[in-house]
């Protein structure tokens, strides 16, 4: 019996649980993954027990000389990882969470008050971007861009306009729900055209850049921040980077004024992650997630459903539900009872509340972790459009749901979890 077992039965056994529900569900939440045992090995260690306020070699603690060398080693690997043959730039491994990865560069690029860019949630960028109920939208002032109504793509003129009459402080790009590439190259010249700093939250396609599947920010932005548990498949964390010259800016940004001591287990969990994304076999992976996302989007359309902005070019697709006559949130309970894990989304203009939605979110990440090619994929697309379908039958989910466990079988998560 190990010590949380017999210390604690209860959450034991809610962690055993949970556990198998992973195993037991298909998982096709863009933003979640499977993390490495490596890594969970080292989120789980006694590095949680020190406290480490500041950097390497200048910190407000004792004893923190082997944190010290877990802090360089992640920062040195995850500067490897996105490294650029013309620029240097500088790497903050502290951030708790992209959402405060995100606050340290508002902090380090602004004054309250200031104006701060974003992609609207509605249209797929994040909470952060200046959303009114996030401390973006609430500590600056927002200015939000949509995608176009017609390509439901970015349109990097529209943009321009909008910046050159709010003459921002900070544009940010990056989203959560958005299927295109980013062309970073365009909005580093926006920005530069108004004076603005320019914010690069790469969250969601961080693993597709790692593996130059997707343009990289590098060279570009001013600062890039991501989250480390999506496509790139580390422990749930942040990380910031920046130009040189931003240094000292951020890292002040992250610590004092928006943390306190590092959670250095996370940091550990961190330089494993980069080790693993650099290599081979991590690029193998990134390359079957975009070949998983395409064939899905690829049997929707067959299928009749319509997808946002027509197709996918990363790990990610919105399904536009309204020819089918369900709703996002009912898409998104059906397929639970079917043993299908999915997270509802707005399209965009999306005429339900965004409680509701008229859409889903479909991602490959996890998918493509467990093991899942191509036919694998297909056929997850029609269970998908069955559920659908008998959204009113209990016994035919049910059904559903035991194919989807024969599905599971094939591939456990016994070597993950
Ligand atoms: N930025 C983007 C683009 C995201 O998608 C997310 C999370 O979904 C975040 C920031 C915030 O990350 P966290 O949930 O770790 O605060």
């Amino acid at each position: 019996m190990n010590e949380l077992e017999k210390i604690d039965p209860l959450i034991f056994d809610l962690i055993q649980k949970e556990a198998d529900r992973q195993n037991k569900e298909i998982n096709l939440i863009a933003s979640e993954n499977y993390t490495h045992p490596a890594v969970l090995e080292a989120v789980g260690s006694i590095l949680t027990n020190k406290y480490a306020e500041g950097y390497p070699g200048k910190r407000y603690y004792g004893g923190c000389e082997y944190v010290d060398l877990v802090e360089i080693q992640a920062q040195e690997r995850c500067k490897k990882l996105f490294e650029h043959e013309n620029y240097d730039f500088h790497v903050n491994v502290q951030p708790h969470a992209g959402s405060q990865a995100n606050m340290s560069v508002y902090f380090a690029a602004m004054k309250p008050g200031d104006v701060v860019m974003g992609m609207s949630l509605a249209a797929g960028g994040h909470l952060t971007h200046g959303h009114s109920a996030n401390f973006s939208g609430i500590v600056y002032k927002p200015v939000q861009y949509f995608v176009d109504p017609l390509t439901e793509e970015l349109n990097y003129d529209a943009i321009n306009d909008l910046a050159q009459q709010h003459k921002p402080k900070l544009i940010v790009a990056g989203a959560s729900a958005y299927s295109k590439i980013i062309d970073f190259k365009k909005f580093s010249e926006i920005a530069k055209n108004c004076g603005a700093y320019f914010l690069a939250d790469i969250a969601h396609i961080a693993g597709l850049i790692a593996a130059k599947l997707h343009p990289s920010p590098i060279g570009y932005a001013d600062f890039v921040t991501s989250t480390t548990h999506k496509t790139l498949r580390g422990p749930r964390g942040a990380i910031a980077l920046c130009k040189p010259e931003l240094k000292e800016q951020l890292d002040k940004a992250v610590f004092p004024i928006m943390q306190g001591g590092p959670l250095m287990h996370v940091i550990g969990g961190k330089a494993v992650c980069f080790k693993l994304a650099l290599e081979n076999s991590f690029v193998e992976y990134q390359k079957q997630v975009l070949e998983n996302a395409k064939i899905m989007a690829e049997i929707f359309k067959e299928l009749d459903y319509r997808i946002v902005a027509g197709g996918t070019e990363n790990h990610l697709f919105i399904v536009d539900l309204r020819s089918k006559n369900i709703t996002g949130r009912k898409a998104e309970t059906t397929l639970q009872t079917a043993g299908i894990t999915v997270s509802r989304s707005c399209i965009p203009y999306d005429p339900e509340k965004p409680w509701i939605t008229s859409g889903i979110r479909i991602g490959s990440p996890a998918v493509t972790t467990r093991g899942f090619k191509i036919e694998d994929c297909k056929q997850l697309v029609y269970f998908i459009d069955e559920a659908i379908k008998n959204h009113e039958n209990e016994q035919k989910l049910l059904a559903i749901r035991s194919k989807v466990q024969e599905l599971c079988t094939k591939y456990p998560l016994d070597k993950w979890l």
